[in-house]
Order: structure tokens, then sequence, then C-alpha cells
């Protein structure tokens, strides 16, 4: 029997950059074969040809724009008539919109919601046949902003907190079914994230506002989520700043106070750069 072609598979969205990345090279290395989404292609093929240098025709590159339905839809179409299976699903593509609400339009929101939200939805429903019949998984990433608000991030922290309410209704929906459904929120880990504009585009040369000290490596953050995965949890959250502001949030919430206050001035300069060319 031919190994390759019986392994599993796994889906990831944003698998061109950061933490998706890290997770398609942990998945691949565990021997599943792997589909690949992101808009840039040039960054697909080249981790395409990384991993199946390794292993011939275990991974397969999905170019598409998932804010775009049609291009979600026809990449699991793809990866179907590719490999024949799905058994997992990671839905980790995402990026910030940032901004105080008055500063924001509505159609801000939207482009928010049409990335970090409708995709997540869409995916599942598109996968969950495959799941189902294979006793899959569906992972989603959200947020430490899946339980906290701040100054300036009223539209990533929507998009987050709306993943996390999606997530915990699935959970219970799939798992007499026997699908895992694992929602993972990290703090802050060390990818291009924060050099993304608020139109969802990459700027090599933005600033990162974030301390290094404070930033957790996203091979990590990947590892972590997988044994999440792999242990059927519902939930994980990432980085011990995120579990000590997540235990905070839900158990003394006025303790945030001072950091809701001192977030509106500190990130003033870097919502400037993110609005900017
Ligand atoms: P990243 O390095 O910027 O990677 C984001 C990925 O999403 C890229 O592969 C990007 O690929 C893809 N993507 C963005 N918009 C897309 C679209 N419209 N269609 C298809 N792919 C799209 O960021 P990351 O930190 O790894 O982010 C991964 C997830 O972790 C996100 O959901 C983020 O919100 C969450 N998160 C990150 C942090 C952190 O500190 N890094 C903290 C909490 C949560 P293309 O540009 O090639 O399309």
């Amino acid at each position: 029997m031919d190994v390759l072609t019986e392994s599993k598979t796994v889906l990831i969205t944003g698998a061109s950059a950061g933490i998706g990345a890290e997770l398609a090279r942990k998945y691949h290395a565990r021997g599943l074969r792997v589909g690949l989404l992101a808009r840039r292609q040039d960054r697909l093929q080249a981790l395409e040809t990384e991993l199946n240098t390794k292993r011939p025709g275990s991974a397969l590159g999905l170019t598409a724009d998932l804010s775009d339905p049609a291009q979600l839809s026809a990449a699991v179409q793809k990866m179907l008539g590719t490999f024949g299976r799905i058994d997992g699903f990671v839905a980790n593509a995402g990026f910030g919109v940032a901004g105080r609400v008055d500063s924001l339009s509505v159609e801000d929101y939207r482009r928010q919601f049409d990335t970090n939200v409708f995709p997540v939805i869409h995916g599942f429903q598109l996968v969950r046949e495959e799941l189902v019949k294979n006793r899959g998984f569906y992972c989603a990433v959200g947020s430490v902003n899946s339980y906290l608000s701040l100054p300036t991030a009223s539209a990533y922290a929507m998009s987050k907190f709306s993943v996390r309410a999606l997530m915990e209704a699935l959970y219970w929906e799939m798992k007499p079914l026997g699908v895992s459904v694992t929602l993972a929120c990290p703090g802050f880990v060390k990818t291009e994230i924060r050099k993304v504009n608020n139109r969802g585009e990459y700027r090599e040369h933005a600033k990162e506002p974030v301390p290094e000290w404070l930033m957790m490596d996203a091979s990590v953050a990947a590892g972590q989520i997988l044994r999440a995965i792999e242990r059927k949890k519902p939930e994980v959250i990432i980085t011990l700043h995120g579990k000590i502001l997540v235990w905070i949030e839900r158990h003394f919430p006025w303790m945030l106070i001072p950091v809701h206050r001192g977030s509106a001035g500190a990130r003033e300069k870097w919502n400037g750069d993110k609005n900017g060319p």
C-alpha cells in the first residue's frame, strides 16, 4: 500500500508566513500531506518546494484570497481533487485593522470580518462532510483579543471575539459526531502580522511595535497549537503573558483598567503607521 496516498491531510490557511507556515512544517514532519493556502504565490511555492523536496507530492500550494468565498471554495475542491481527502483544517489566516472607532469606516470593519470571521464559518462548511467521514479536526486561530478588547483594537477584537463564540458552539455541535474542535488564542508571537496595514498588505519595512523579549517564536506557538489539536482540547491560550491576561480578564477585569487607559496613547503612533501606505 502506498503510504503517501494513504496518509492524512490537513489544509492550513495563512500558510505563506508566521504561525501557518510553521504549523505546515510541523504537520508535514508528522507525515501528513499539507494544503497551503494564502494569497502570495511566491511564498507558497517556496514552502511547497521545501516540503516536496523532503517527500514528493506531500504539499500543495493553494493560491487564494479567502475573503472571496469562490476562491476559498475552489481551493478546497483543488485539495480534494489532488489528495482525495481532508482530515483537518486550520483556519489560521488573519490580519488586524487598527484605529479608534471614530476613525474607522464600516467598510474597515467589513474588511476585517471578511478575512478573520466569514472564512472560518465558510471553511468549516466546505469541509464538514470530510471531517465527519474521517473523524477529523477543525481548528481556528483566535487571539488573546478573543477575550480582551483594547482602545483602537475594536475591529480586530470584534473579529476574534466572534471566532471564539463560533468555536465554542461548534465544539459542542461536532463532539457527538467525532470531530474535534480547537480554538487557539495566542498572545504576542513573532510574525509579520504587525507589519500588515489596515488593507491587509504586508509592508516589509514597517516597524515591529512589540519588544522582541515579549514575543514567542512562531515555531513554538505552532507546536503548542498542534499539541492542543492532538489532545482534542477545546481551547489553548498561547504565551505566558496571554494566559495571565485572559485569567485576569475572566476573574478580575477591573485590574485591567490601567492597561485600557495606557494602551490608547501607546498604540497611537503604530495606528498611524497601520493606516499609512
Ligand atoms: P502573519 O505572519 O501576518 O501571517 C498571516 C497569514 O495569513 C499569511 O500567510 C497571509 O498570507 C494570510 N492571509 C492574510 N489575509 C489573507 C487572505 N485574505 N487570504 C488568504 N490568506 C490571507 O501573521 P500570524 O501572526 O502568523 O497570524 C496567524 C494568525 O494568528 C492570525 O489569525 C492572527 O490573527 C493570529 N494571531 C497572531 C498573533 C501574533 O502576535 N502574531 C497574536 C494573536 C493572534 P498572504 O498575505 O500571502 O495572503
